[in-house]
Protein backbone atom coordinates (compact mmCIF):
# COMPACT_ATOMS: atom_id res chain seq x y z
CA UNK A 1 0.00 0.00 0.00
CA UNK A 2 1.31 2.93 -1.12
CA UNK A 3 2.22 5.53 2.22
CA UNK A 4 0.08 8.53 2.76
CA UNK A 5 1.51 11.72 4.62
CA UNK A 6 0.10 15.00 5.80
CA UNK A 7 2.54 17.07 4.95
CA UNK A 8 5.79 16.23 2.71
CA UNK A 9 8.32 19.04 2.59
CA UNK A 10 11.21 18.93 0.28
CA UNK A 11 14.67 19.26 0.93
CA UNK A 12 16.02 19.67 4.20
CA UNK A 13 17.93 22.80 4.03
CA UNK A 14 17.86 26.54 6.35
CA UNK A 15 13.93 25.97 4.97
CA UNK A 16 12.97 22.32 5.43
CA UNK A 17 14.59 22.05 9.10
CA UNK A 18 12.36 25.37 10.27
CA UNK A 19 9.50 23.85 8.34
CA UNK A 20 9.79 20.68 10.35
CA UNK A 21 9.80 23.30 13.80
CA UNK A 22 6.91 24.84 12.33
CA UNK A 23 4.63 21.81 11.60
CA UNK A 24 5.52 19.77 14.83
CA UNK A 25 4.70 23.21 17.01
CA UNK A 26 1.72 24.55 14.86
CA UNK A 27 -0.11 21.26 13.72
CA UNK A 28 1.33 18.42 16.20
CA UNK A 29 -1.58 16.54 14.39
CA UNK A 30 0.00 16.11 11.08
CA UNK A 31 2.42 12.91 10.12
CA UNK A 32 5.20 14.63 7.91
CA UNK A 33 8.14 13.76 6.36
CA UNK A 34 11.39 15.71 4.80
CA UNK A 35 12.48 14.17 1.52
CA UNK A 36 15.84 15.17 0.84
CA UNK A 37 18.06 14.84 -2.44
CA UNK A 38 21.23 15.02 -0.87
CA UNK A 39 22.72 12.89 1.97
CA UNK A 40 22.93 15.41 4.28
CA UNK A 41 21.15 18.19 6.14
CA UNK A 42 21.84 21.77 5.24
CA UNK A 43 21.62 22.50 1.56
CA UNK A 44 23.37 25.05 0.79
CA UNK A 45 25.56 25.54 4.24
CA UNK A 46 26.64 21.83 3.53
CA UNK A 47 27.24 22.00 -0.52
CA UNK A 48 29.16 25.52 -0.58
CA UNK A 49 33.00 24.53 0.37
CA UNK A 50 34.84 27.55 -0.53
CA UNK A 51 37.52 29.02 1.81
CA UNK A 52 35.89 32.15 3.69
CA UNK A 53 32.13 30.65 3.00
CA UNK A 54 29.90 32.82 4.92
CA UNK A 55 26.78 34.53 5.26
CA UNK A 56 26.13 38.10 3.78
CA UNK A 57 23.15 38.87 6.14
CA UNK A 58 23.16 39.12 9.98
CA UNK A 59 22.67 36.04 11.49
CA UNK A 60 20.12 37.31 13.67
CA UNK A 61 17.54 37.30 10.88
CA UNK A 62 18.88 34.43 9.05
CA UNK A 63 18.72 32.12 12.65
CA UNK A 64 15.19 31.22 13.44
CA UNK A 65 13.07 33.24 15.15
CA UNK A 66 12.10 30.05 17.54
CA UNK A 67 16.22 29.38 18.24
CA UNK A 68 17.89 32.68 18.07
CA UNK A 69 21.60 33.04 16.82
CA UNK A 70 23.79 33.05 19.89
CA UNK A 71 26.81 34.27 18.84
CA UNK A 72 28.88 37.62 18.99
CA UNK A 73 29.84 37.02 15.23
CA UNK A 74 26.79 38.33 12.97
CA UNK A 75 28.31 37.54 9.54
CA UNK A 76 29.21 33.53 10.80
CA UNK A 77 31.27 31.57 8.41
CA UNK A 78 29.32 28.80 6.76
CA UNK A 79 30.80 25.92 9.24
CA UNK A 80 29.27 27.53 12.45
CA UNK A 81 25.46 28.11 10.08
CA UNK A 82 25.99 24.18 9.05
CA UNK A 83 26.33 23.54 12.48
CA UNK A 84 23.39 25.80 13.90
CA UNK A 85 20.91 23.99 11.06
CA UNK A 86 22.09 20.68 12.64
CA UNK A 87 21.96 21.49 16.17
CA UNK A 88 17.99 22.71 15.65
CA UNK A 89 17.23 19.48 13.35
CA UNK A 90 18.74 17.30 16.11
CA UNK A 91 17.33 18.83 19.32
CA UNK A 92 14.14 18.98 18.06
CA UNK A 93 13.89 15.69 16.58
CA UNK A 94 13.11 17.44 13.18
CA UNK A 95 16.03 14.76 11.91
CA UNK A 96 14.48 11.80 12.25
CA UNK A 97 11.66 12.95 9.64
CA UNK A 98 14.14 13.01 7.09
CA UNK A 99 14.74 10.66 4.13
CA UNK A 100 17.75 10.97 2.47
CA UNK A 101 18.62 10.28 -0.98
CA UNK A 102 14.86 10.80 -1.91
CA UNK A 103 14.66 13.60 -5.13
CA UNK A 104 11.65 14.42 -5.83
CA UNK A 105 10.42 14.25 -9.25
CA UNK A 106 7.05 14.43 -10.29
CA UNK A 107 4.21 15.22 -7.95
CA UNK A 108 0.38 14.76 -9.51
CA UNK A 109 -2.81 16.27 -7.70
CA UNK A 110 -5.47 14.53 -7.70
CA UNK A 111 -9.14 16.12 -6.77
CA UNK A 112 -10.67 13.07 -6.63
CA UNK A 113 -9.09 11.61 -3.38
CA UNK A 114 -6.96 15.28 -2.52
CA UNK A 115 -3.83 14.02 -2.78
CA UNK A 116 -0.58 14.94 -4.18
CA UNK A 117 0.72 11.62 -5.69
CA UNK A 118 4.69 12.00 -5.44
CA UNK A 119 7.13 10.10 -6.91
CA UNK A 120 11.09 10.32 -6.19
CA UNK A 121 14.21 8.86 -6.93
CA UNK A 122 16.22 7.35 -4.64
CA UNK A 123 19.51 8.74 -5.76
CA UNK A 124 21.77 6.06 -3.91
CA UNK A 125 20.06 3.07 -5.24
CA UNK A 126 18.00 4.64 -8.66
CA UNK A 127 14.72 2.93 -7.25
CA UNK A 128 11.76 4.72 -7.43
CA UNK A 129 9.47 5.69 -4.35
CA UNK A 130 6.02 6.45 -4.53
CA UNK A 131 3.69 8.17 -1.85
CA UNK A 132 0.79 10.44 -1.68
CA UNK A 133 0.01 13.28 0.63
CA UNK A 134 -2.22 16.17 1.51
CA UNK A 135 0.08 18.98 1.28
CA UNK A 136 2.90 19.51 -0.50
CA UNK A 137 5.60 22.14 0.92
CA UNK A 138 8.75 22.90 -1.00
CA UNK A 139 11.76 23.82 0.76
CA UNK A 140 14.17 23.46 -2.25
CA UNK A 141 16.12 26.91 -2.53
CA UNK A 142 16.17 28.59 -5.80
CA UNK A 143 18.77 26.95 -7.53
CA UNK A 144 20.18 23.59 -9.50
CA UNK A 145 22.61 21.67 -7.17
CA UNK A 146 24.23 19.47 -9.90
CA UNK A 147 25.57 22.79 -11.68
CA UNK A 148 26.48 26.56 -11.34
CA UNK A 149 26.16 28.61 -14.14
CA UNK A 150 29.60 28.55 -16.24
CA UNK A 151 29.92 30.71 -19.15
CA UNK A 152 31.81 29.02 -22.30
CA UNK A 153 34.69 31.10 -22.31
CA UNK A 154 36.78 31.10 -25.70
CA UNK A 155 40.24 29.26 -25.51
CA UNK A 156 39.38 27.98 -22.15
CA UNK A 157 40.52 24.49 -22.79
CA UNK A 158 43.87 25.60 -23.57
CA UNK A 159 44.51 27.15 -20.18
CA UNK A 160 47.48 24.98 -18.34
CA UNK A 161 46.33 26.18 -14.91
CA UNK A 162 42.79 25.01 -12.84
CA UNK A 163 39.55 26.13 -13.74
CA UNK A 164 37.24 26.01 -10.74
CA UNK A 165 33.75 26.60 -9.88
CA UNK A 166 33.11 27.88 -6.29
CA UNK A 167 30.05 25.17 -6.10
CA UNK A 168 32.58 22.63 -6.68
CA UNK A 169 35.31 23.62 -4.73
CA UNK A 170 38.11 20.92 -5.08
CA UNK A 171 39.41 19.57 -1.89
CA UNK A 172 42.74 19.42 -2.94
CA UNK A 173 43.03 22.67 -4.23
CA UNK A 174 46.16 24.87 -2.42
CA UNK A 175 46.37 28.40 -3.57
CA UNK A 176 49.75 29.15 -1.40
CA UNK A 177 52.12 31.40 -3.51
CA UNK A 178 49.77 30.79 -6.57
CA UNK A 179 48.49 33.42 -8.99
CA UNK A 180 44.94 33.55 -8.68
CA UNK A 181 42.13 34.46 -11.11
CA UNK A 182 38.55 34.78 -9.81
CA UNK A 183 36.18 36.10 -12.52
CA UNK A 184 32.89 37.62 -10.96
CA UNK A 185 32.16 40.66 -8.69
CA UNK A 186 28.85 38.58 -6.51
CA UNK A 187 28.95 37.86 -3.26
CA UNK A 188 30.72 34.98 -4.27
CA UNK A 189 33.44 36.26 -5.99
CA UNK A 190 33.71 39.03 -2.61
CA UNK A 191 33.64 36.49 -0.22
CA UNK A 192 36.61 34.20 -1.56
CA UNK A 193 38.78 37.46 -2.33
CA UNK A 194 40.27 38.05 1.27
CA UNK A 195 40.10 34.42 1.72
CA UNK A 196 42.39 33.02 -0.46
CA UNK A 197 44.31 36.67 -0.57
CA UNK A 198 45.82 35.24 3.05
CA UNK A 199 47.65 32.50 1.26
CA UNK A 200 47.99 32.82 -2.59
CA UNK A 201 51.11 34.98 -4.15
CA UNK A 202 48.05 37.37 -5.50
CA UNK A 203 44.47 37.40 -5.82
CA UNK A 204 42.95 39.33 -8.96
CA UNK A 205 39.14 40.21 -9.56
CA UNK A 206 38.16 40.06 -12.82
CA UNK A 207 34.91 42.07 -13.29
CA UNK A 208 32.95 42.83 -16.28
CA UNK A 209 31.09 45.44 -14.27
CA UNK A 210 31.22 46.73 -10.94
CA UNK A 211 29.00 46.11 -7.88
CA UNK A 212 28.54 48.04 -4.77
CA UNK A 213 29.80 47.04 -1.83
CA UNK A 214 29.61 47.99 1.81
CA UNK A 215 31.84 47.33 4.28
CA UNK A 216 29.67 46.30 7.97
CA UNK A 217 31.44 45.03 11.42
CA UNK A 218 31.64 41.49 11.74
CA UNK A 219 29.96 41.55 15.32
CA UNK A 220 26.92 44.02 15.87
CA UNK A 221 27.86 45.74 18.78
CA UNK A 222 24.04 47.17 19.81
CA UNK A 223 22.78 43.49 19.20
CA UNK A 224 25.39 41.94 21.36
CA UNK A 225 25.18 44.17 24.53
CA UNK A 226 21.33 43.79 23.84
CA UNK A 227 21.97 39.67 24.04
CA UNK A 228 24.27 40.20 27.26
CA UNK A 229 21.72 42.89 29.61
CA UNK A 230 18.58 41.61 28.40
CA UNK A 231 17.05 37.70 29.32
CA UNK A 232 17.26 35.70 26.10
CA UNK A 233 13.39 35.87 25.80
CA UNK A 234 13.38 39.22 25.28
CA UNK A 235 17.22 39.95 23.29
CA UNK A 236 16.07 37.12 21.01
CA UNK A 237 12.84 38.94 19.47
CA UNK A 238 14.49 42.29 20.10
CA UNK A 239 17.61 42.01 18.24
CA UNK A 240 16.25 40.16 15.26
CA UNK A 241 13.71 43.18 14.89
CA UNK A 242 16.11 45.93 15.10
CA UNK A 243 18.26 43.71 12.55
CA UNK A 244 15.21 43.43 9.78
CA UNK A 245 14.16 46.66 10.31
CA UNK A 246 17.43 48.11 9.61
CA UNK A 247 18.07 46.88 6.81
CA UNK A 248 14.39 47.24 5.36
CA UNK A 249 15.34 51.02 6.24
CA UNK A 250 18.37 50.94 4.13
CA UNK A 251 16.33 49.26 1.47
CA UNK A 252 14.01 51.82 1.31
CA UNK A 253 16.31 54.81 1.51
CA UNK A 254 17.76 52.86 -1.43
CA UNK A 255 14.78 53.30 -3.43
CA UNK A 256 13.84 56.65 -2.61
CA UNK A 257 17.03 58.47 -2.64
CA UNK A 258 19.48 56.53 -5.07
CA UNK A 259 21.91 59.61 -5.36
CA UNK A 260 22.27 59.85 -1.61
CA UNK A 261 22.94 56.04 -0.77
CA UNK A 262 25.46 56.25 -3.78
CA UNK A 263 27.41 59.42 -2.22
CA UNK A 264 27.41 57.23 1.73
CA UNK A 265 28.91 53.88 -0.31
CA UNK A 266 31.25 55.94 -2.02
CA UNK A 267 32.17 57.82 1.09
CA UNK A 268 32.74 54.14 2.92
CA UNK A 269 35.06 53.23 0.15
CA UNK A 270 37.16 56.53 -0.21
CA UNK A 271 37.36 55.87 3.63
CA UNK A 272 38.86 52.16 3.12
CA UNK A 273 40.69 52.01 0.01
CA UNK A 274 43.94 53.41 -0.56
CA UNK A 275 44.35 56.71 -1.38
CA UNK A 276 44.12 58.19 -5.30
CA UNK A 277 42.38 54.67 -6.01
CA UNK A 278 39.90 54.27 -8.43
CA UNK A 279 36.46 53.89 -7.29
CA UNK A 280 35.06 55.36 -10.56
CA UNK A 281 36.07 52.29 -12.89
CA UNK A 282 35.92 49.55 -9.70
CA UNK A 283 33.58 50.21 -7.30
CA UNK A 284 30.99 52.35 -9.41
CA UNK A 285 27.91 50.47 -11.03
CA UNK A 286 25.54 52.04 -13.26
CA UNK A 287 22.71 50.92 -11.82
CA UNK A 288 21.38 52.43 -8.53
CA UNK A 289 21.69 50.74 -5.04
CA UNK A 290 19.50 47.75 -4.53
CA UNK A 291 18.63 47.32 -8.38
CA UNK A 292 20.68 44.22 -7.92
CA UNK A 293 22.08 42.81 -4.48
CA UNK A 294 24.20 44.66 -2.57
CA UNK A 295 27.24 42.81 -1.10
CA UNK A 296 28.45 43.16 2.43
CA UNK A 297 32.23 42.90 3.45
CA UNK A 298 32.78 42.46 7.31
CA UNK A 299 35.11 44.71 8.73
CA UNK A 300 36.04 46.14 5.03
CA UNK A 301 37.94 42.49 4.52
CA UNK A 302 38.23 42.98 0.76
CA UNK A 303 39.92 46.61 1.11
CA UNK A 304 41.96 45.32 3.61
CA UNK A 305 43.59 42.83 1.07
CA UNK A 306 43.65 45.43 -1.88
CA UNK A 307 45.11 47.87 0.69
CA UNK A 308 47.83 45.21 1.60
CA UNK A 309 48.47 44.65 -2.10
CA UNK A 310 47.71 41.21 -1.83
CA UNK A 311 44.18 41.38 -4.33
CA UNK A 312 43.03 44.02 -6.80
CA UNK A 313 40.97 44.46 -8.82
CA UNK A 314 40.95 44.63 -13.04
CA UNK A 315 37.77 45.56 -14.60
CA UNK A 316 37.62 44.68 -18.34
CA UNK A 317 36.29 41.80 -20.44
CA UNK A 318 38.07 38.19 -21.73
CA UNK A 319 39.09 37.86 -24.90
CA UNK A 320 40.45 34.49 -24.62
CA UNK A 321 41.92 32.01 -22.27
CA UNK A 322 45.31 31.23 -23.03
CA UNK A 323 47.52 28.71 -21.94
CA UNK A 324 48.91 30.68 -19.10
CA UNK A 325 46.10 33.12 -18.02
CA UNK A 326 43.80 35.44 -19.46
CA UNK A 327 43.87 38.04 -22.36
CA UNK A 328 41.58 40.53 -21.94
CA UNK A 329 39.74 43.37 -24.34
CA UNK A 330 41.93 46.14 -24.14
CA UNK A 331 44.96 44.24 -24.71
CA UNK A 332 46.18 43.38 -21.08
CA UNK A 333 47.50 39.79 -20.41
CA UNK A 334 46.61 38.32 -16.53
CA UNK A 335 48.88 35.06 -16.11
CA UNK A 336 47.37 32.54 -13.73
CA UNK A 337 47.81 29.24 -12.39
CA UNK A 338 43.81 28.89 -10.91
CA UNK A 339 40.91 30.61 -12.60
CA UNK A 340 37.94 30.83 -10.25
CA UNK A 341 35.26 31.09 -12.30
CA UNK A 342 32.71 32.93 -9.54
CA UNK A 343 30.15 33.20 -12.39
CA UNK A 344 26.79 32.18 -10.25
CA UNK A 345 23.97 29.84 -9.67
CA UNK A 346 21.52 28.35 -12.24
CA UNK A 347 18.65 29.18 -10.76
CA UNK A 348 15.55 26.50 -10.39
CA UNK A 349 11.87 26.43 -8.93
CA UNK A 350 10.29 24.33 -7.00
CA UNK A 351 13.48 21.58 -6.87
CA UNK A 352 12.50 20.93 -11.14
CA UNK A 353 9.64 19.05 -9.60
CA UNK A 354 7.37 18.52 -12.31
CA UNK A 355 3.47 19.11 -11.47
CA UNK A 356 0.25 18.27 -12.71
CA UNK A 357 -2.82 18.94 -11.55
CA UNK A 358 -5.82 16.40 -12.45
CA UNK A 359 -4.00 15.14 -15.29
CA UNK A 360 -3.09 18.98 -16.93
CA UNK A 361 0.57 19.69 -16.45
CA UNK A 362 1.24 23.17 -14.36
CA UNK A 363 3.22 25.42 -16.62
CA UNK A 364 4.74 27.22 -14.01
CA UNK A 365 5.74 30.37 -16.03
CA UNK A 366 2.19 31.13 -17.10
CA UNK A 367 1.12 31.06 -12.97
CA UNK A 368 0.77 34.02 -10.49
CA UNK A 369 2.45 33.63 -7.26
CA UNK A 370 0.42 34.01 -4.63
CA UNK A 371 1.46 35.96 -1.22
CA UNK A 372 4.91 35.01 -2.48
CA UNK A 373 4.01 31.51 -1.09
CA UNK A 374 1.84 29.24 -3.69
CA UNK A 375 1.07 28.97 -7.42
CA UNK A 376 -2.84 30.19 -8.44
CA UNK A 377 -4.77 27.21 -9.68
CA UNK A 378 -2.20 24.37 -7.94
CA UNK A 379 -3.78 23.02 -4.53
CA UNK A 380 -1.99 22.09 -1.41
CA UNK A 381 1.26 23.33 -2.35
CA UNK A 382 3.30 26.36 -0.83
CA UNK A 383 7.09 26.97 -1.56
CA UNK A 384 9.14 28.60 1.22
CA UNK A 385 11.25 31.54 -1.19
CA UNK A 386 13.14 33.97 1.19
CA UNK A 387 13.84 37.72 0.44
CA UNK A 388 16.14 38.77 -2.29
CA UNK A 389 16.56 42.51 -0.19
CA UNK A 390 16.90 41.06 3.27
CA UNK A 391 17.69 37.56 5.14
CA UNK A 392 16.11 34.16 3.24
CA UNK A 393 14.79 32.93 6.64
CA UNK A 394 12.44 36.42 7.75
CA UNK A 395 10.17 34.85 4.75
CA UNK A 396 10.63 31.46 4.95
CA UNK A 397 9.18 31.90 8.65
CA UNK A 398 6.26 33.66 7.64
CA UNK A 399 5.56 31.25 4.85
CA UNK A 400 5.66 28.09 7.24
CA UNK A 401 3.80 30.06 9.58
CA UNK A 402 1.02 30.55 7.35
CA UNK A 403 1.14 27.19 5.94
CA UNK A 404 0.35 25.66 9.21
CA UNK A 405 -2.74 28.25 9.29
CA UNK A 406 -3.99 26.81 6.22
CA UNK A 407 -3.71 22.99 7.65
CA UNK A 408 -5.29 24.26 10.78
CA UNK A 409 -8.11 25.53 8.96
CA UNK A 410 -8.39 22.86 6.60
CA UNK A 411 -8.84 20.12 9.56
CA UNK A 412 -10.95 22.35 11.43
CA UNK A 413 -13.50 22.91 8.82
CA UNK A 414 -13.01 19.42 7.34
CA UNK A 415 -12.40 19.86 4.38
CA UNK A 416 -9.09 18.53 2.29
CA UNK A 417 -8.34 21.40 -0.41
CA UNK A 418 -7.45 25.15 -0.76
CA UNK A 419 -6.68 26.63 -3.89
CA UNK A 420 -5.44 30.22 -4.96
CA UNK A 421 -7.50 31.52 -7.92
CA UNK A 422 -7.46 34.73 -9.80
CA UNK A 423 -10.84 35.94 -11.08
CA UNK A 424 -9.56 39.22 -11.64
CA UNK A 425 -8.59 39.86 -15.19
CA UNK A 426 -7.41 43.44 -14.45
CA UNK A 427 -4.55 42.16 -12.32
CA UNK A 428 -1.39 42.60 -15.08
CA UNK A 429 1.82 40.36 -14.70
CA UNK A 430 5.82 41.31 -13.27
CA UNK A 431 8.79 39.41 -13.53
CA UNK A 432 8.42 37.42 -9.69
CA UNK A 433 11.80 38.99 -8.94
CA UNK A 434 12.84 42.74 -9.22
CA UNK A 435 16.37 42.67 -9.40
CA UNK A 436 18.64 42.80 -12.72
CA UNK A 437 21.18 40.40 -12.22
CA UNK A 438 22.04 38.37 -14.37
CA UNK A 439 20.76 35.15 -12.65
CA UNK A 440 17.86 36.39 -12.24
CA UNK A 441 17.53 37.69 -15.63
CA UNK A 442 18.67 34.13 -17.48
CA UNK A 443 15.86 32.17 -15.35
CA UNK A 444 13.01 34.89 -15.58
CA UNK A 445 11.41 32.64 -18.11
CA UNK A 446 10.94 29.89 -16.32
CA UNK A 447 9.71 31.50 -13.41
CA UNK A 448 5.93 31.93 -12.28
CA UNK A 449 5.43 35.66 -12.32
CA UNK A 450 4.13 37.98 -9.74
CA UNK A 451 0.72 40.45 -10.37
CA UNK A 452 0.98 44.15 -9.51
CA UNK A 453 -1.34 43.98 -6.83
CA UNK A 454 -1.68 42.05 -3.13
CA UNK A 455 -2.00 38.96 -2.71
CA UNK A 456 -0.63 38.46 -6.04
CA UNK A 457 2.44 40.63 -5.72
CA UNK A 458 5.41 39.99 -4.00
CA UNK A 459 6.54 43.43 -1.53
CA UNK A 460 10.11 41.62 -0.31
CA UNK A 461 9.42 43.64 2.46
CA UNK A 462 9.14 42.14 5.96
CA UNK A 463 6.99 44.43 7.95
CA UNK A 464 4.69 44.74 4.88
CA UNK A 465 4.55 40.62 5.09
CA UNK A 466 4.92 40.58 8.73
CA UNK A 467 0.76 42.37 8.80
CA UNK A 468 -0.66 40.42 5.80
CA UNK A 469 0.14 36.99 6.03
CA UNK A 470 0.81 36.81 10.21
CA UNK A 471 -2.71 38.86 10.95
CA UNK A 472 -5.46 38.15 8.05
CA UNK A 473 -7.67 35.45 7.88
CA UNK A 474 -6.66 32.66 5.63
CA UNK A 475 -10.08 32.63 3.79
CA UNK A 476 -9.47 35.50 2.07
CA UNK A 477 -11.82 35.24 -0.37
CA UNK A 478 -9.00 34.38 -3.23
CA UNK A 479 -8.22 31.37 -1.44
CA UNK A 480 -10.98 28.70 -2.26
CA UNK A 481 -11.93 25.97 0.12
CA UNK A 482 -13.18 22.72 -0.78
CA UNK A 483 -13.50 19.02 -1.28
CA UNK A 484 -14.42 17.90 2.08
CA UNK A 485 -13.49 14.95 3.90
CA UNK A 486 -15.67 11.79 3.63
CA UNK A 487 -17.99 11.21 6.54
CA UNK A 488 -16.01 9.51 9.13
CA UNK A 489 -12.27 10.77 7.81
CA UNK A 490 -10.97 14.09 9.50
CA UNK A 491 -8.62 16.31 6.87
CA UNK A 492 -5.81 15.69 7.69
CA UNK A 493 -6.08 12.48 9.77
CA UNK A 494 -5.73 8.93 8.63
CA UNK A 495 -6.06 7.94 4.60
CA UNK A 496 -9.79 8.42 3.79
CA UNK A 497 -11.02 6.96 0.38
CA UNK A 498 -12.55 10.13 -1.66
CA UNK A 499 -15.76 9.75 -2.73
CA UNK A 500 -16.27 13.46 -1.96
CA UNK A 501 -16.76 16.32 -4.60
CA UNK A 502 -13.81 17.71 -6.55
CA UNK A 503 -13.52 21.03 -6.11
CA UNK A 504 -12.98 22.52 -9.71
CA UNK A 505 -9.79 24.28 -9.95
CA UNK A 506 -8.98 27.03 -13.07
CA UNK A 507 -5.85 28.62 -13.56
CA UNK A 508 -4.91 31.92 -13.50
C1 LIG B 1 27.01 30.84 -1.07
C2 LIG B 1 25.67 31.33 -0.64
C3 LIG B 1 25.56 32.22 0.44
C4 LIG B 1 24.31 32.66 0.85
N1 LIG B 1 24.23 33.55 1.89
C5 LIG B 1 23.02 34.02 2.27
C6 LIG B 1 22.89 34.95 3.34
O1 LIG B 1 23.85 35.36 3.95
N2 LIG B 1 21.66 35.39 3.67
C7 LIG B 1 20.55 34.97 3.00
O2 LIG B 1 19.46 35.40 3.34
N3 LIG B 1 20.64 34.09 2.00
C8 LIG B 1 21.84 33.60 1.62
N4 LIG B 1 21.91 32.69 0.59
C9 LIG B 1 20.70 32.17 0.01
C10 LIG B 1 20.53 30.78 0.70
O3 LIG B 1 20.46 29.81 -0.25
C11 LIG B 1 19.45 30.81 1.75
O4 LIG B 1 19.74 31.72 2.74
C12 LIG B 1 19.17 29.50 2.45
O5 LIG B 1 20.30 28.81 2.89
C13 LIG B 1 18.33 28.67 1.58
O6 LIG B 1 17.85 27.62 2.35
P1 LIG B 1 16.80 26.62 1.73
O7 LIG B 1 16.65 25.54 2.70
O8 LIG B 1 15.59 27.35 1.30
O9 LIG B 1 17.50 26.11 0.38
P2 LIG B 1 18.82 25.28 0.21
O10 LIG B 1 19.86 25.64 1.18
O11 LIG B 1 19.18 25.42 -1.24
O12 LIG B 1 18.37 23.78 0.52
C14 LIG B 1 17.47 23.12 -0.33
C15 LIG B 1 17.55 21.64 -0.09
O13 LIG B 1 16.53 21.02 -0.87
C16 LIG B 1 17.06 19.88 -1.51
N5 LIG B 1 16.29 19.66 -2.73
C17 LIG B 1 16.16 20.48 -3.79
N6 LIG B 1 15.34 19.95 -4.71
C18 LIG B 1 14.93 18.76 -4.22
C19 LIG B 1 14.06 17.74 -4.72
N7 LIG B 1 13.45 17.84 -5.91
N8 LIG B 1 13.86 16.64 -3.95
C20 LIG B 1 14.46 16.52 -2.73
N9 LIG B 1 15.30 17.46 -2.23
C21 LIG B 1 15.53 18.56 -2.96
C22 LIG B 1 18.51 20.23 -1.76
O14 LIG B 1 19.29 19.07 -1.93
C23 LIG B 1 18.86 21.03 -0.51
O15 LIG B 1 19.37 20.23 0.50
C24 LIG B 1 23.15 32.23 0.17
C25 LIG B 1 23.28 31.36 -0.93
C26 LIG B 1 24.51 30.92 -1.32
C27 LIG B 1 24.60 29.99 -2.50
Amino acid sequence: MTEHLDVLVVGAGLSGIGAGHHLQTACPWASYAIFEARDAIGGTWDLFRYPGLRSDSDMFTLGYSFRPWDDDASIADGASILRYIRETAAEEGIDRHIRYHHRIVRAAWSSDDARWHVTAERTDTGETVEVTCGFLFSCSGYYRYDRGHQPDFPGQERFGGRLVHPQFWPDDLDVSGQRVVVIGSGATAITLIPSLARDAAHVTMLQRSPTYIMSLPAEDGLANLARRVLPDRVSGPLVRWYKALTTQAFYQLSQRRPAFVKRLLRKGLERQLPPGYDIDTHFSPTYDPWDQRLCLVPDGDLFKAIKAGDASVVTDRIETFTETGLRLESGAELDADVVVSATGLEMLFLGGIELTVDGEPVDVPSTLVYKGMMLGGVPNLATAVGYTNASWTLKCELTCEYVTRLLNHLRTNGLRQCTPVNDDTTIGTEPLLGLSSGYVRRAADRLPKQGDRFPWKVYQSYLRDYRALRMSDVDDGVMRFGNPAPVGAVAGGPAADGQAEPVPVTSS
